[in-house]
């Protein structure tokens, strides 16, 4: 069996003894003699599944008393309905756009409410991080939103915005858990699984307690009530299972890693070796400037398609794949989330070397 070494921007690469484990367990989860794919998610042991998962989650990311967690479902995406229906009381929210993501939420966003572009950096195709200490707030606004890592171009927060006392919402998707987060500093954080935790599908929601309203318009779904997941402990209907006891296999890896200010030492000192490359490179460009780049996502391009196609295709011959950029982008891009060994982005590098070497 060989593997590859995976760079997708996901779904993405998961640890190796996280693979191996649940094939291990596959046919009988601790002498259960079931799969958990085939348990009653109303039984002792998948309850022990969904709470071992939760409380691992707790202590890696120290989430206070005060926020829930939920499990739920539709990915990422779901929730770019779901924030605006459940957060806007006022009917109005603060959005900084900052690649696709968070356009997409902000589109969304207007369907519910009055949803205002307050910083953008579209006008140089998402490749740096707008300043955000003294933006146009709205005095009314419910939240302010941002994605706090941009999976597609290549760019993260390194400092939070002034949001002037509003309750800051992020999209967590491609950097959670990559280091340690303050969750105090923001009223609801999200993520999808599938960058850095788990398979696709499955999307955690931290959320501070006060913010669960009963109070919502009528036309909002049942299912997309944070109060109707709260009050069921993330168990209102039959949960992504599955997904949710690989996401608890994961915690446990990242805590046996050393938790997150181990994963973020990790993370930089493989970025680096990517990056410090790129910056000496005759070939190889990043596109993002560097106070922004992000730890996760590393695109970049040679400023000629067809070397870039050339590049790609030889890579992927030599067992380096998914590192066809985004459309939007073009070039390629190297994700290298949290599972990725240092081993796996130093063979990219000389490979990326010797490519240069031989097409001069
Ligand atoms: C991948 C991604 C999404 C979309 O996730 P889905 O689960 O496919 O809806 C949203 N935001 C960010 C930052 C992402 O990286």
């Amino acid at each position: 069996m060989a593997r590859v070494f995976n760079f997708s921007a996901g779904p993405s690469i998961l640890p190796e003894v996280v693979l191996k484990q649940a094939a291990d367990e596959m046919l009988d989860y601790k002498g259960s003699g079931q799969s958990v794919m085939e348990m009653s998610h109303r039984s002792k042991v998948y309850d022990d599944i969904i709470k071992e998962a939760e409380k691992d989650l707790r202590d890696l990311m120290k989430i206070p008393a005060n926020y829930k967690v939920l499990f739920l479902q539709g990915g990422a995406s779901q929730q770019f309905a779901a924030i605006p229906m459940n957060l806007m009381k006022n009917g109005v929210a603060d959005y900084i756009i900052t690649g696709q993501w968070a356009k997409k939420a902000y589109q969304e966003a207007k369907k519910y409410g009055k949803a205002n572009a307050i910083a953008s950096s579209e006008d140089k195709t998402f490749s740096y991080i707008p300043d955000c200490s003294d933006l146009p707030i709205s005095e009314d606004a419910d939240y302010v939103y941002i994605c706090h890592n941009n999976t597609i171009y290549g760019t993260a927060y390194k400092k939070l915005p002034n949001t002037k006392g509003k309750i800051l919402v992020a999209d967590m998707s491609s950097d959670i858990l990559s280091q340690p987060v303050n969750v105090e500093d923001y009223g609801l954080i999200f993520f999808g699984v599938q960058k850095n935790v788990g398979p696709a599908g499955v999307v955690i929601v931290i959320i501070r307690e006060d913010l669960i309203r009963d109070d919502l318009p009528d036309y909002v779904p049942t299912m997309l009530k944070y109060k109707t997941q709260a009050d069921a402990d993330s168990l209102y209907n039959t949960p992504p299972c599955y997904g949710i006891y690989i996401c608890g296999l994961v915690f446990k890896w990242v805590k046996q890693m050393g938790g997150l200010s181990a994963m973020k030492a990790h993370n930089e000192k493989k970025a680096k070796i990517l990056y410090d490359f790129l910056d000496q490179s005759e070939m190889f460009h990043g596109t993002v400037v560097k106070e922004d780049r992000s730890l996760m996502n590393v695109p970049f391009v040679t400023g000629n398609d067809e070397l870039d196609a050339k590049f790609v295709k030889e890579a992927t011959a030599a067992g380096f794949v998914n590192l066809k950029g985004h459309r939007s982008v073009g070039g390629m891009r190297a994700s290298i989330y949290n599972a990725m060994p240092i081993e796996g982005v130093e063979k990219l590098v000389q490979f990326m070397k010797d490519f240069e070497a031989n097409n001069k």
